[in-house]
């Protein structure tokens, strides 16, 4: 017998080996096996008959069954297609570590472990194509507004179904899996359980013996048998996609899997992703919006021509003064930097006239760019809309923020939470302060100090900075922050917006409390402009081995790519460092395959010392 086994390699092709005589493997079981002169667990994917004298032979079998199905190894081989990673990167992304002890010990293949049952595990019948595999009509549900976690709850409870939660981080994982804990036996498949028990949690799963997990998107093929509930919670979290293979987001491979084996998607989520709003409003996925639930005073401040003075306006001012009165805390929101410029007067921002994305200003080269179709102007002089003469990357940072709180509320508790204060040795004590102040000033991840409706006041001092980002996200995201901000003010609380362009949609929907309205306007633009979901985008990213040769090295993979009559290809534009080139492509719902056949003869990514070749599919934070 041969086997082939993949690793956690960059190399698309599974390798061969000879399997020992007398063992018992299937596909789908984890071997160790050498690999350029070191041992290295591998899943093998298939078997098939033959003498493999010239092979070099399987050393150790370290999972006792298979920990997939073939199903679920199908399901792997559509995520490396479409994220164009290999299907050993995947495996090794998706599947809980092996216990230490059996990679050390290896089972003897020759005497097939057993259950406590004392069934042969290749039998489980749980594990079979046909149960995993089975399919029925997906149901897919986009719940939103209020109580929507605690109505995924409540479903996973009534249905008596296994059921699998996702979420974007070990913290909101730890959450979920003390809520199902109340409805039975629950394992946790994420990074904040231990290996072992990931492990045991994983085989518990496939024999039926637990049948409530929790998980990051380590977690998204946990083996439940269908009709299973799958959900993902904050479904438009840009975490959902971390970085490194396989690049896909969770949302995607769940309702992949649903329409494969049939299990019950739930997404939560506040604010939907724009393809998720598009796909429920064209009916492919129900939306259950619950009640909207109570909503804080919006107030929208019109900063033009005053924010460069002061940080706060009059009204902010104002109403800080009465949150701290009322004995209530106030959150002050702050937003990165942006490396675009905009007109001081009137607020209008510098934007690629073909892509409507802010263009990314370069201080030191001082030219304009565009971030998808790599064009370049020169700084502009005066602004188009009013013809002011103040153009600038503006925006308030930290200190001096919190320089102007104090000074003003000289009596209050005033602390930082941003990623700077927080760092280090004074981070701990910056936390515990942030806990228990009066004023809080932080970028977003401020918001988890704050529980529902616990702040009095919750403002954002320049979110500007979060429209102009050269991202054609940037709205969408900001819209995401705003509003998850809203949902932790109280219902006689208020909500103070500081903008130079008062009248943005986003802030309109955010006033009013609409879905409907933010991503009306947001599709739109998205229509006319070409962006998700309409097309497909992906970055290929080149940097030659020889720094000297990376242009050359880009334009010949501009043109291989170019060879497709599908695909929008623009040309290759500089990273702000000038040390990689970026070729922007889009294409349609075959975005993935029509790349790969465009690449397919080029030097792929594995030897680093010929430079690199990356394609991101689908991003979701546009590198700056
Ligand atoms: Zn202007
Ligand atoms: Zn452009």
């Amino acid at each position: 017998m041969i086997a082939d086994v993949a690793f956690d390699v960059p190399v698309p092709h599974p390798f061969s080996y000879r399997v020992p005589p007398g063992w018992v493997l299937a596909p789908g079981q984890r071997v160790l096996a050498p690999l350029r002169g070191a041992k290295r667990v591998g899943l093998v994917l298939a078997l098939r008959d033959g003498g493999g004298a010239d092979l070099k032979p399987l050393l150790q079998i370290v999972d006792a069954s298979p920990v997939l199905s073939a199903a679920q190894l199908e399901l792997v081989r559509w995520i490396a297609r479409e994220s164009l990673s290999s299907v050993g990167s995947t495996c090794a992304a998706l599947l809980p570590p092996p216990l230490p002890d059996a990679v050390r010990r290896g089972w003897r293949g020759e005497r097939p472990p057993r259950t406590a049952g004392g069934r042969d595990p290749r039998q489980d019948p749980r594990m079979a194509s046909g149960r995993w595999g089975g399919r029925g009509a997906a149901r897919l549900e986009l719940l939103i507004g209020a109580g929507r976690e605690e109505r995924l709850l409540e479903t996973i409870g009534t249905a008596g179904a296994d059921a699998l939660v996702l979420t974007h981080d070990v913290e909101t994982a730890a959450r979920w899996a003390a809520r199902l804990g109340a409805l039975g036996g629950v394992v946790r498949l994420d990074s904040g359980a231990r290996e072992g028990e990931r492990a045991r949690g994983w085989a518990a799963l496939a024999r039926g013996a637990a049948r409530l997990a929790v998980g990051t998107r380590s977690a998204l093929l946990a083996p439940l048998p269908s009709p299973a509930i799958v959900a993902v919670v904050d479904e438009h979290d840009a975490a959902h996609k971390p970085p490194g293979a396989p690049r896909i987001h969770s949302r995607d491979v769940v309702l992949e899997r649903a329409a494969r084996d049939g299990c019950r998607a739930i997404f939560t989520t506040a604010t939907p992703s724009v393809e998720m709003w598009w796909r429920a409003e064209s009916g492919r996925v129900a939306l259950v919006a619950g009640p909207s639930g109570p909503w804080p005073t919006v107030t929208i401040a019109d900063t033009r021509g005053i924010l460069r003075r002061e940080a706060a306006t009059p009204a902010l001012v104002r109403a800080i003064r009465e949150t701290l009165a009322a004995g209530q805390r106030a959150l002050l929101v702050l937003s990165r930097f942006a490396s675009s410029l905009a007109c001081d007067e009137c607020g209008a921002v510098v934007r690629c006239e073909r892509c409507a994305i802010a263009l990314s200003w370069s201080r030191a080269r001082g030219t304009l760019d565009c971030r998808v179709c790599g064009g370049s102007a020169p700084a502009a002089e005066t602004c188009r809309q009013c013809h002011g003469r103040r153009l600038s990357p503006f925006g308030w940072g930290a200190e001096r923020v919190e320089h102007e709180v104090r000074r003003r509320f000289p009596q209050a508790r005033v602390a930082r939470y941003d990623p700077e204060a927080t760092r280090g040795a004074r981070g701990t004590a910056q936390r515990t302060a942030a806990d228990v102040a009066e004023i809080v000033i932080g970028t977003r991840g401020a918001l988890r100090l704050f529980g529902p409706a616990a702040l009095g006041l919750a403002a954002f001092v320049s979110p500007d900075q979060l429209l102009r980002l050269p991202d054609f996200r940037a709205t969408e995201r900001a819209f995401a922050l705003m509003w998850a901000a809203a949902e932790r003010v109280r219902p006689d609380g208020r909500l103070i917006v500081q903008s130079q362009t008062p009248a943005h949609y986003a802030f309109a929907a955010l006033t009013e409390q609409s879905l409907p309205l933010f991503y009306k306007h947001e599709l739109k633009f998205r229509a006319e402009l070409g962006y998700p979901p309409f097309r497909r985008l992906a970055i290929v990213t080149v940097r030659a081995a020889k720094g000297g040769d990376t242009p050359r090295v880009a334009e010949a993979v501009a043109a291989a790519l170019r060879g497709s009559a599908r695909l929008t290809v623009y040309p290759p534009a500089p990273d702000r460092r000038d040390r990689l080139r970026r070729v922007v492509v889009k294409g349609d719902g075959e975005l993935p395959s029509l790349l790969a056949t465009a690449l397919e003869g080029l030097p792929a990514s594995p030897s680093r010392s010929r430079g690199i070749i990356d394609v991101e599919v689908d991003p979701v934070e546009w590198p700056f």
